[in-house]
């Protein structure tokens, strides 16, 4: 006798789950006639949550009796078409991560909720035509008054959302639907996405990027997979290459994405594609608003829109007609998702390309290893811009030696000099530092004392403004000591220059000279970095001092001279990757400078001057100093020579991690059958951080296969540790920092 099994669906629901769930259909449905790719609402103990239907119609794997149905369907429709499922299958599996977690990565914060796919547009309201101004009907109803002043100096023909009603803080909607039944405010529905004005004038290409856009996309082709690195210094034309090879794409009736890292680039790139497609284009960055982010979202997953930029998490953005995608900066940290599913936005960019039969193509003035790499072996196409469009020549950069030199808040005399030269001669000039504050240490003189965060162990830094100690680990700060707590004898100093510094004695040397700071303590406002941007433009601030963010995408025309205060913090770091951060980030900042006729000059202090890399990378530019590294990492058989994944655990108690850590390196050795080394367990670079003592063991093969199968076989073994229940621990496949 057969019984046979109940047909079943089985749900991707936003648990820590290793597997989808399975689920009676909802009543009243079949299980086959549940769309895959659409959300159900399922019951979990007592929540409600929402999730993907990944299969339909199969055979149930659990106890008839345990199954439970599905509470409702929420969509007629596949909200995720098969290659994006199928997308969100790969990353889930590759990166050994409950496929529910991933599905909340892929979907906009409204459709994770369960929020309907069909109200299209975003609601925004007006003032309505001919309102009295003495605005009689509300003078005792301050909110009221305050949005309907608003809404007055708007005039009547200007519409705001949500975004721009946030200001009012949150019960903005109250006193608005009063003056909405008072007649005084209409609401109106704004389609989310609006055809951009195109029309902009196309430059004939150079050359050189005519030759690499007929060799990614010949004219006239249809796609197929093939994968691309567009090598090109900053300034090169790449991103002309880019909006040429978009128009291929788009002319072939298919969709393209760019992803790009930061949000802070995104306005720039957005305005230029804006300006040369009269078409719909989807942005999708953490800037938008939920309705807008759903909008943008739902229009190019119905093909609506043939283009789209975003960050990292577009990647996972469901395109029926993808044709091309482009990773802008392919080399640049924010692609990986450094917490929960900790992916690679490129990596999973190529997979995909792959999957959907498209063209990818990363492109980077300072390609990663792992690129070059590919590119070498034949694995990636490899078209190189050599020179700057335009008539601007490249910086020419130059090391200053500062040892045994008497520095001024880290400021050497030449360096100083320079710096007031370009002033005088009413140029531009960027300085860069690392390190935000005024200092990065506090001591005592008397004792030795050091302010330490209590929690960490590693100095806090010191800002001067706020007059408080913060550690940049975690969230710990306290006020300045008025004298040394250890000794009571003597006042504590300031050691070493964060930026706060650095403009404060600058401001003394140059008082009549406008500075502008831009690091993460003067851009925490929404929309101080964009304002901040902009005032770089207006002339006002012929001194401009700025951290990593200043080394990205943006474009300083005036900018000519570049000041790089500490090239040595990379030079002698544990970090298997610094060497390659370090040449990147010295040619990215070179890159901000000399971008249209004046020529630019970099300036870069160090105390190592006759550090291989340095001098490689001075003489004959990046390509080489990535063959320096590249050679270094086979003969450590660092990546791309091997393939890593590391464990890391943390826990208040300080054998714990590592304890844990042992459990799973017994519990795997018997699997790793002499091709995976289990490298550990050690301490974390940072062995406590916000009072957790922290571990790590790193795993490591030479091909990706043996590494995976032991992390499929192992993983269950380590859920069932007893150990495991004791700490917080985490999988990062390819992690980026060890
Ligand atoms: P990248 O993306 O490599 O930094 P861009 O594409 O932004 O380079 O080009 C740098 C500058 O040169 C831009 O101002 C761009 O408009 C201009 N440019 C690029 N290609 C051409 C071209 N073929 N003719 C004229 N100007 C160009
Ligand atoms: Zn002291
Ligand atoms: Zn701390």
């Amino acid at each position: 006798m057969t019984t046979s099994l109940p047909k079943v669906i089985r749900v991707a629901v936003p648990l820590p789950l290793r597997e989808a769930f399975d689920y009676l259909p909802p009543p009243g449905m079949d299980a086959a006639a549940v769309p895959i790719g659409a959300r159900v609402t399922v019951r979990v103990g007592r929540q409600r949550l929402v999730g993907l239907v990944c299969e339909a119609g199969v055979a149930s794997r659990v106890d008839a009796a345990r199954l439970r149905p599905a509470q409702a369907c929420l969509d007629e429709v596949p909200l995720v078409d098969a290659y994006t499922l199928a997308l969100i299958r790969f990353a889930a599996d590759y990166y050994h991560h409950p496929i529910g977690e991933v599905v909340m990565n892929a979907l906009p914060g409204l459709l994770r909720e369960g929020v309907g796919v069909d109200a299209a547009g975003i609601e925004v309201w007006r003032l309505a035509p001919a309102v009295d101004a003495s605005h009689a009907s509300v003078t005792r109803a301050a909110r009221q008054r305050a949005l309907l002043d608003y809404f007055t100096t708007l005039g009547a023909d200007r519409a705001h959302g949500p975004e721009a009603l946030a200001g009012f803080g949150d019960g903005w909607r109250a006193p608005l639907r009063q003056l909405m039944d008072k007649g005084l405010v209409l609401r109106e529905r704004r389609p989310c996405l609006a055809a951009s004005p195109g029309g902009d004038a196309w430059p004939t290409l150079n050359p050189a990027q005519a030759e690499a856009v007929a060799g990614i996309w010949p004219a006239e082709a249809t796609p197929v997979f093939a994968a691309h690195l567009l090598e090109g210094v900053t300034g090169s034309g790449k991103t002309e290459v880019y909006l040429h090879l978009i128009e291929r794409a788009l002319a072939a009736g298919r969709q393209a994405l760019v992803l790009v890292p930061e949000i802070g680039l995104t306005p720039q790139l957005l305005a230029r594609f804006r300006s040369r497609f009269a078409v719909p284009i989807a942005a999708l960055h953490s800037g938008l608003g939920d309705a807008e982010r759903r909008c943008a979202w739902l229009t190019a997953a119905a093909g609506e829109a043939p283009i789209v930029i975003g960050t990292r998490s577009a990647v996972f953005t469901p395109l029926p007609r993808l044709g091309l995608i482009v990773v802008d900066e392919e080399h640049d940290g924010s692609f990986k998702q450094q917490e929960n599913l900790r992916y690679h936005a490129r990596d999973l960019a190529i997979w995909r390309a792959r999957a959907q039969g498209a063209c990818v193509v990363l492109g980077s003035a300072t390609p990663s290893l792992e690129t070059l790499h590919h590119a070498r072996a034949g694995r990636y196409g490899h078209h190189r811009l050599r020179r700057r469009a335009g008539m601007a020549k490249p910086p020419a950069l130059r090391l200053l030696d500062i040892r045994h030199k008497r520095l001024d808040a880290g400021l050497s005399g030449p360096m100083l000099a320079a710096v007031g030269e370009r002033i005088k001669a009413g140029e531009q000039v960027l300085l860069f530092l690392n390190r935000r504050g005024y200092a990065p240490v506090l001591i005592c003189q008397g004792c030795g004392w050091l302010a330490r965060c209590p929690r960490c162990d590693v100095p806090m830094t010191y800002h001067a403004q706020a007059r408080r100690l913060r550690c940049h680990h975690c969230e710990y700060e306290t006020p300045l000591p008025a004298a040394c707590p250890e000794c009571k004898q003597v006042d504590p100093v300031p050691l070493g220059q964060g930026t706060e510094r650095l403009e404060s004695i600058l401001a003394a040397r140059f008082p009549e000279v406008g500075i502008l700071r831009i690091d993460r303590d003067t851009t925490r406002r929404r929309g101080a970095l964009a304002e901040r941007l902009e005032a770089v433009h207006s002339g006002d601030y012929p001194l401009l001092i700025g951290t990593q963010m200043l080394t990205k995408g943006h474009h300083f025309p005036s900018v000519t001279l570049v000041g790089v205060i500490d090239a040595d913090q990379g030079l002698y770091s544990v970090d298997y990757r610094a060497h390659e951060r370090l040449a990147q980030l010295l040619v990215q900042v070179a890159g901000r400078a000399g971008r249209e006729e004046q020529p630019g000059e970099v300036l870069i202090q160090t105390c190592q001057p006759e550090h291989p890399l340095l001098i490689t990378l001075l003489r004959d530019g990046y390509p080489a100093a990535a063959e320096v590294i590249l050679g270094e990492r086979k003969a450590t058989g660092m990546p791309p020579y091997s393939h890593l994944a590391l464990l890391r655990a943390e826990a208040p108690g300080e054998s714990v991690p590592d304890d844990f850590l042992n459990a799973v390196a017994g519990a795997l050795s018997p699997l790793a059958g002499g091709e995976v080394d289990l490298l550990g367990p050690v301490p974390a670079p940072m062995p406590r951080r916000a009072g957790r003592y922290r571990a790590q063991l790193l795993l490591r093969a030479a091909t990706r296969a043996p590494l995976h199968r032991l992390l499929r076989e192992g993983l269950p073994r380590i859920d069932a540790l007893p150990e495991a229940r004791r700490v917080r621990w985490s999988l990062d496949v390819d992690p980026v920092d060890l």
